[in-house]
């Protein structure tokens, strides 16, 4: 029985790993959960799930707690985040809450000896060196939940010794794949919350649209398999189905397949190194007939250059890349810039932020705050 507490529970990742858990209650006991402000929706996982805590990070008061369910110890805040991270009883703590928020979390369960199950690729994007060094010192290799390095790390499973040569990390290409980068520019919020594949969060559905999600996947790549981004290369593969691939020294290429459906690397990392049913069917490649592969667009899509520069620069720049995008990313979902802006905004604060430090975590929180207020203009 494997005990499990989770970060963001009522999110698109964290409502997937609660499905898995439910298919498996001889295997997995949920522990902990948390979210942000859905109470309702928390009070019903914690309903179903019976964890020992739950909190959320926007407060909740002992009179709000439902009779039923004042068998768990409720927490309110950030000090909800860091017991479901480090002192609940758990042996896995999947984190699956979104953006820079991620890192403490990460950090404090690593602290707590706990197995990473990483969905936040925020956490590597900002502190990836802290979180690496972190994990080789407690021993606790970081398990990856976003699909394409879930897939990469499934085909290095039997490498042995034998190092890869190139990552070749898939991307749908989003809903603005055929669009012209003048359309693309005055996208609206709808249009870029309609992803063609996978239904996830708004933050990496817009991440999707933009082509950033790629961008700090390079970055989340590059410290989870320890690769420089000159060998990361992103194939746009618009069917879903190749969910990224390695290449050995010999010329083979072994790549993951699969339909687009998140169950299964979340699956993936919480059996490790075991696999386990998860309600998720092989594809049917007689009826996919044939898969096709492009090269990404650079100039339609400037957040791939961008997140090679700032994974060149070193220091914060991928902090203030991830901040500016954040804050963008808010700023457009509520409706307060167009879509085309959201790469002048991250571009801009790159300029202005060069060459901060991040060597420690309050380093990294201050680039992030002065790259959300060259967005936000506050
Ligand atoms: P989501 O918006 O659906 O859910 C986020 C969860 O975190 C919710 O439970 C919310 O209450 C909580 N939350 C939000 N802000 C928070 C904060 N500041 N502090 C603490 N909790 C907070 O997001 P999602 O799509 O599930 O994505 C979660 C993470 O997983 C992201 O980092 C995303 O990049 C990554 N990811 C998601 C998918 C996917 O298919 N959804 C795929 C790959 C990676
Ligand atoms: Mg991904």
């Amino acid at each position: 029985m494997k005990k499990i507490a989770i970060l963001g529970s009522t999110g698109s990742i964290g409502t997937q790993a609660l499905d898995i858990c439910a298919r498996h209650p001889e295997s997995y006991r949920v522990t902990a959960l948390t979210a942000k402000s859905s109470r309702e929706k928390l009070f019903e996982q914690v309903r179903q799930f019976r964890p020992a805590m739950a909190g959320l990070l926007d407060g909740i008061s002992p009179e709000e707690i439902p009779e039923d369910l004042r068998f768990c110890r409720w927490m309110s805040g950030k000090e909800a985040l860091h017991a479901a991270a480090a002192e609940a009883e758990a042996d896995q703590v999947l984190v699956s809450i979104v953006g820079i928020a991620g890192l403490q979390s990460v950090m404090d369960a690593l602290d707590a000896g706990r197995q990473v199950l990483l969905a936040n690729k925020e956490a590597l994007v900002t502190g990836g060196h802290l979180v690496m060094e972190k994990a080789r010192e407690k021993g606790k290799p970081i398990l990856p939940v976003d699909s394409e390095h879930s897939a990469v790390f499934q085909c290095l499973q039997g490498a042995g010794p034998n190092r890869l040569t190139r990552i070749l990390l898939t991307a749908s290409g989003g809903p603005f794949r055929t669009w012209k980068k003048e359309e693309i520019r005055k996208a609206t919020r709808a249009q870029a919350l309609k992803h063609p594949n996978w239904d996830m969060g708004a933050k990496i559905t817009i991440d999707s649209a933009s082509m950033f999600n790629k961008g700090l996947e390079i970055m989340e790549a590059r410290w989870l398999f320890d690769i420089p981004e000159d060998r990361i290369q992103v194939v746009v593969h618009p069917e879903s189905i190749v969910h990224s691939a390695v290449v050995f020294e010999d010329g083979a290429v072994i790549a993951q397949l699969g339909v687009p459906d998140m169950r299964v690397p979340i699956g993936y990392a919480m059996a490790y190194p075991e696999r386990m049913s998860t309600g998720v069917e092989a594809p049917d490649l007689f009826q996919l007939g044939k898969l096709t592969f492009e090269e990404p667009d650079e100039d339609k899509f400037p957040s791939l250059r961008l997140a090679r520069e700032a994974l060149r620069a070193g220091g914060a720049a991928c902090t203030v890349l991830n901040g500016a995008n954040e804050e963008a990313v808010a700023r457009f979902l509520r409706e307060e810039i167009t879509f085309g802006e959201i790469y002048e905004h991250v571009d801009r604060a790159m300029n202005r932020l060069a060459g901060l430090p991040a060597r420690n975590i309050e380093e990294i929180f201050e680039a992030d705050r002065k790259a959300r207020e060259v967005v936000s203009g506050k």
